[in-house]
């Protein structure tokens, strides 16, 4: 059969390496492909499609992720991380990482630069590092499905993240062994998901509300595959999770009303609480009312154990969470301002993040946006979906789509009396630049302290410090003589950089804005190091793990069969020196699993088939 060109063209394409999308959620994961210019969202070897961000190290010292680690929180509640993402890039001294420590069932350490670290049984881990393994699993999720290895990821992070949360995420794709070619913001990924292929000339809100962060983005879409960001705000600290800490506290202020015991002093009565609420929380989208029941929750001081047992009505959860939703609504017309539109010029709102699916948030949705939310698109899955178009149209170079983001936050320098001097205002188009020019103070000044932040405050410590620079090795001369131009950009991932030059000289001084926090080159690398080093192993554990399972099944069945071989058989020479052939074929084998070595397994599974047939023959022809 002849192919079309087209087809040569998509086969081609099919040969080309693979990018690979990835919504590296707080609470769960998702990645996706472009096949034949379909996104495809793939499932893991579960069968999710869906991945909780999750990752434990039991007591034996396995590392764990995804469902497995789920699983297991309860009874290993200080040695699971869940929801790391609420902690990238934040420093150690932040109020975020405060609340965290407050509500965490795991230890949360001090990190060398003024970061965040995390310890599990006795071994610290940098917040990159434990993203950094799902990211890893996501990878290899990706690998098994194409067959192929792949380096190349688009990530997508909440459109409100700054620029240390941002390194941060990038910093954990190079430790997880991957080329992060593009971040992408997540509503905007949504975007692009559901405007692919279709031909859409509108103007669309997308309503991002997952388990760590709320998001809103207006966008404007153009007919030639034109995405236009407008505006983009939100929170990122408010998402499902504050929801469940509203039912927690409800739990834990009525058990404390009825037995007088704080339930929030026992870690693992706690993770019970944390599972429960959400649970409850994602019936009652569906339901009108849900049980909560935790037997033996914690002993009383009596040595009696205690049960918990509430029930939790929609209208009770709608009560508690009232002004969480307020807060998103608010947030919402704060970007309706920013992108100076008013509520009907919005053609279309987007659900995205699975606490959409609650019904009061559906409905403040809809009153304040006053049209039904479109239903077209997986919540859970279109940001990975949009991130592998961008992926596709990445490396193939696709002119026909563009991507115009913005940055969400205001970047500057901190000036004299602690001001904030706006250089590239919030919502600016990136990539983008701005040039300004500093002159020194002082006779014969050789250097000048510049402090790089970002944010909406005039008050520079309301901001977020992104680093310093000191511009060393001045000209000498009179005070206000020497003229250096810095040029702040921020490129289309929505990281900054910083460039200098004197501007009679001409010379250009290369700086690097240190990050007050996160990691250095140097740590990536070692940890990129590491982690390479932990999937070698984990690739030889789940190959000597699969080649024992293979030989464990035929050396069962050879034994199974053994007896009825020696029956009929056995009498003659050749049926003696068979058995004997069989019997040495599984010593061999059980010797081989003994050794743990998968290649000395296979050859002997090789062996085990061979026997396998040969007894079958005698078998099935008696
Ligand atoms: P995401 O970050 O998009 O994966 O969203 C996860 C958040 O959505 C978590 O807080 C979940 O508890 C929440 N969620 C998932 N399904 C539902 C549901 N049916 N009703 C309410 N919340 C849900």
């Amino acid at each position: 059969m002849l192919r079309s060109q087209r087809e040569s063209a998509e086969a081609e394409k099919d040969h080309m390496e693979r990018v690979i999308g990835i919504d590296l959620g707080t609470t769960n994961s998702c990645v996706a492909i472009l096949e034949q210019q379909t996104p495809t969202v793939v499932p893991n070897r579960g069968g999710y499609k869906t991945t909780p961000s999750i990752v434990a190290v039991t007591e034996a010292g396995k590392r764990l992720v995804g469902h497995i680690a789920k699983r297991q929180a309860i009874t290993n509640a200080e040695n699971t991380v869940y929801a790391a993402k609420r902690l990238i890039g934040r420093k150690w001294d932040s109020p975020q990482v405060k609340n965290a420590l407050m509500t965490t069932s795991y230890n949360i350490v001090e990190g060398p630069h003024d970061d965040v670290r995390i310890e599990l049984r006795n071994k610290t881990y940098s917040i990159p590092e434990i993203s950094s393994m799902i990211l890893q699993e996501m990878k290899m999720v990706a690998e098994e499905y194409l067959s192929e290895p792949v380096t190349k990821a688009v990530i997508t992070v909440p459109a409100y993240f700054n620029d240390n949360q941002r390194q941060a995420t990038k910093d954990a794709g190079a430790i997880a062994g991957l080329d992060v070619i593009r971040i992408i913001n997540e509503p905007t990924a949504a975007a692009l998901a559901y405007g692919f292929g279709k031909n859409v000339d509108a103007t669309v809100a997308v309503f991002d509300l997952g388990g760590g962060t709320f998001d809103i983005s207006i966008l404007e879409i153009g007919g030639q595959g034109v995405f236009k960001v407008i505006a983009t705000t939100g929170d990122t600290f408010l998402g499902g999770e504050d929801f469940d800490a509203r039912i927690i506290d409800w739990l834990v202020d009525g058990f404390r009303a009825e037995h007088g015991i704080d339930l929030r002093e026992d870690r693992m009565a706690l993770q019970r609480l944390r599972d429960a609420a959400e649970k409850a929380k994602c019936e009652l989208s569906a339901v009108h009312e849900a049980e909560i029941n935790l037997p033996f929750i914690i002993s009383a001081a009596s040595n009696e154990a205690l049960h918990l047992q509430a029930s939790l009505t929609r209208a009770k959860l709608e009560e508690l969470t009232e002004d969480l939703i307020e807060r998103c609504i608010e947030i919402s017309k704060q970007a309706l301002e920013d992108a100076q539109l008013g509520i009907e010029e919005i053609e279309d709102v987007i659900l995205v993040g699975g606490m959409t699916r609650m019904p009061a948030i559906q409905r403040a949705v809809q009153d304040f946006f006053r049209r039904a939310p479109n239903r077209s698109v997986h919540p859970d899955e279109v940001v990975a979906m949009g991130a592998a178009i961008q992926g596709a149209a990445l490396i193939e170079d696709k002119r026909e789509m563009l991507l115009l983001d913005v940055t969400p936050h205001a970047l500057g320098i901190m000036t004299f009396g602690s001001h904030f001097e706006e250089l590239i205002p919030m919502n600016t188009t990136v990539p983008t630049s701005m040039s300004k020019t500093f002159t020194t103070s002082r006779d014969n000044q050789t250097a000048v302290k510049i402090i790089v932040m970002q944010g909406d405050s005039k008050n520079a410590e309301d901001n977020e410090l992104l680093g310093e620079f000191i511009l060393t090795g001045l000209r000498r001369a009179a005070k206000g003589q020497v003229e250096i131009e810095v040029t702040f950009e921020i490129n289309t991932d929505g990281i900054v950089s910083v460039d200098a030059r004197d501007l009679e000289t001409g010379q250009a001084q290369s700086i690097q804005v240190t990050a007050s926090s996160g990691l250095t080159p140097d740590e990536v690398r070692r940890m990129a190091s590491d982690a390479s080093e932990f999937m070698l192993e984990r690739k030889a554990d789940d190959a000597y793990e699969s080649a024992k399972q293979r030989a464990e099944t035929l050396i069962a069945s050879i034994d199974g069969m053994m007896a009825e071989v020696e029956r009929s058989v056995g009498g003659a020479d050749f049926g003696r020196d068979a058995v004997e052939k069989g019997r040495r074929a599984l010593d061999a084998a059980r010797a081989a699993v003994q050794s743990r070595d998968a290649e000395a397994i296979l050859e002997q599974v090789q062996r085990l088939e061979r026997t396998e047939r040969m007894f079958r023959g005698v078998v099935g022809g008696t």
